[in-house]
């Protein structure tokens, strides 16, 4: 009962987020200044037209608009676990220069897949914030959006695991839909990039389907 009760307060809480959103003013995801999501001052000082290139590994190319540390890690976290949805489109909008970034040496028009969230964390938050950005990045860049990858069993979080026990939390995590035509290019779009495990693990499940040309970008990386 008490479960049940738990999960059904949860479920109210992320059927009536947006409707708190909309009737409270919006607040600076970062700063926390009344006015809007995104302050013209947050904005200036961490959203930059110029991304960083990231080390690609197996990848084509890898970019993130910034460091976790500091005011795009304060964003993430206001969108995540203050579950401010309306924060995704903001930081979607701005990943539009780095998907443009990493796909200027792609021969083919890029479709953009979101790295898919765990789904247990996803039934916490009530909704999956790297489709959120992928949607709002899609929109904003004119390009395709698909959901081609799912997870085929849970994972422990990340955070705080070593490098190689990243890539072995990882290993064989995702898989891609192989009921559909699939493009021939993909830019991933995740929140954080860290050791790159996730993203990997990602491309190894759309190569495995036939993806031949595949890079990511995130909103911030930690190293
Ligand atoms: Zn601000």
């Amino acid at each position: 009962m008490r479960t049940f009760s738990l999960q059904l307060q949860l479920l109210v809480r992320s059927a009536a987020a947006p409707l708190v959103e909309l009737l409270a003013p919006p607040r600076c995801g970062i700063c926390e200044c009344e006015g809007a999501l995104l302050c013209a001052e947050c904005r200036a000082e961490w959203i930059s037209d110029r991304a960083v290139a990231l080390p690609a590994g197996n990848l084509s190319a890898a970019a993130a608009l910034g460091p976790y540390e500091g005011g795009l890690g304060a964003a993430i976290r206001t969108m995540k676990y203050g579950g401010v949805q309306g924060l995704a489109r903001e930081l979607g909008e701005a990943l539009v220069p780095a998907i443009k970034q990493v796909s200027a040496r792609a021969a083919f028009q890029v479709t953009l897949v979101p790295i898919p969230t765990d789904q247990g964390r996803v039934h916490e938050r009530g909704f999956d914030h790297a489709a959120l950005l992928a949607t709002a990045a899609g929109a904003a860049a004119h390009l395709p959006v698909r959901r081609l990858l799912a997870r085929v069993r849970s994972t422990e979080p990340l955070h705080g695991a070593t490098r190689s026990a990243r890539a072995l939390i990882m290993q064989g995590a995702m898989s891609c839909r192989e009921d559909v035509e699939l493009p021939s290019a993909v830019v991933l779009v995740d929140d954080i990039q860290t050791s790159g495990a996730t993203a990997r693990e990602a491309a190894r499940a759309l190569r495995v389907a036939g993806v031949r040309w595949i890079a990511v970008v995130s909103v911030a990386y930690e190293r």
